[in-house]
């Protein structure tokens, strides 16, 4: 009985995968879209199976209801294969966790006094845990936080330069995001390339997007800040700019808090300078040779190129590059043109291993290459998720057992 049932709730959906974390057998996952609004969409997916229904779901106690009858209608029976316990993704750990935890109703209002820092992400997650632990009141439940792998930042990582009472007094720091796949992408590197002692940079390339610095294991920094609009530039967000924009945009074009809010979270990034969040959009006009697409690549890439190398100075060097996530494991182009602007530093990218797709963790530097390495690893959360939550529940019965 090892399975995990990994739950990721966001605001109007519920993400869902059934995963032996040994095996890495997913035995069903889907998602829910749309919940609350007139129509709601589930798809789902067994191994023999593949469903997409519109129905109407009114919450996220309605989305699990259907989500568990899905399983027993069309399989796996979770009654038959068994769950070992239900992982959580929670986005915000704030101040107060370090490291996945089991729930209880401490737990549960520790997560929900975080809402302050995380008002986007962390009431989704609670609602999402609340439903769970009345529908799956018999397995534990394990809350995985994406700050998590970024609490070993040192303060003159984390600390930005304000007033030093009011950031300690409202919780300003830099956390970080996007841990789990970070922590699961640089431990992947280093069991492929059989080492501990590595200075690594991890760009986590999707919708969302953020770079790593991790060095013999340990993150010693990372782009996202106090919550995930820092750093890199997003599918809708911007990433970093001069806060002084926020005030200039409130003087010159009378933009309130929630306009200037929805501006740069959800109006920005690849969609503010191209129309589109979606890449492959951008990446076909590229190749298509429309200039403005063009344009906003040499943007992304700067950016881009500005964190590998801020990154390398601040470890004082770099062995590995890994591109994870939806643009970093499918655009070849991207990392080619990515090791070309950092030659200086002695990357090289073997064309013909760069350029297929695939699923597999794979390093795409020339054979024998002596410098620093380029790798893609397909990132895979829930799988990292699962194996989080079964690792704190054996902790605690080895802690039982001493
Ligand atoms: P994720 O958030 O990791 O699911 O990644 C989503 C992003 O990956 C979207 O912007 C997609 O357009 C992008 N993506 C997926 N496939 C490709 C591709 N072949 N080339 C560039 N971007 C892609």
């Amino acid at each position: 009985m090892s399975n995990v049932l990994v739950l990721n709730a966001g605001s109007s959906s519920l993400k869902y995968q059934l995963v032996n974390p040994v095996t890495s057998e997913v035995l069903a996952d889907g998602i829910v879209e749309k919940i609350g609004e007139d129509v709601s969409r589930v798809k789902h997916e067994g191994v023999s199976v593949k469903v997409t229904r519109d129905l109407q779901i009114a919450d996220h106690a309605e989305a699990l209801k259907v989500v568990l009858d899905l399983y027993e209608d069309l399989g796996p029976r979770l009654s038959e294969v068994g769950v070992a316990a239900v992982g959580h993704r929670v986005v915000h750990g704030g101040p107060t966790y370090s490291a996945p935890v089991v729930i209880n109703d401490d737990v549960v209002a520790g997560i929900e006094a975080l809402v302050p820092l995380a008002p986007l992400h962390n009431p989704a997650n609670v609602t999402g845990i609340r439903v769970a632990r009345q529908m799956l009141p018999d397995v534990p439940h394990v809350a995985v936080f994406d700050t998590a792998f970024f609490s070993t930042l040192k303060p003159e990582a984390y600390t930005y330069a304000i007033d030093a009472d009011l950031a300690k007094q409202h919780h300003i720091r830099r956390y970080g995001f996007h841990g789990t796949s970070h922590q699961y992408v640089s431990g992947k590197v280093s069991e492929l390339l059989g080492r501990d002692d590595l200075k690594q940079v991890v760009l986590h390339l999707g919708n969302g997007a953020s770079a790593s610095a991790v060095k013999n294991g340990v993150a010693v920094d990372t782009s996202m800040g106090l919550t995930p609009l820092e750093g890199l530039i997003m599918g809708t967000r911007s990433g970093d700019l001069d806060p002084a924009i926020i005030f200039h945009l409130h003087r010159v074009a009378g933009m309130d808090l929630a306009e200037l809010d929805d501006l740069l979270n959800k109006q920005s990034g690849i969609k503010g300078l191209y129309g589109d969040n979606d890449m492959r959009k951008l990446e076909t006009d590229w190749y298509a040779g429309i200039p403005k697409a063009h344009l906003v690549m040499d943007i992304y890439r700067h950016r881009l190129t500005h964190y590998v190398g801020a990154y390398a100075a601040v470890m004082g060097g770099i062995d590995v590059l890994t591109f994870t996530a939806g643009v970093g494991e499918n655009d070849p182009q991207l990392r080619l043109d990515m090791a070309e602007a950092l030659s200086f530093l002695g990357f090289a990218i073997d064309r013909e291993k760069n350029a297929p797709r695939s699923k597999e963790a794979r390093n795409v530097s020339p054979d024998g290459h002596e410098g620093p390495q380029v790798m893609v690893v397909p990132t895979n959360e829930e799988l990292a998720i699962a194996q989080q939550t079964v690792a704190t529940l054996d902790g605690i019965r080895v802690d039982l057992a001493d």
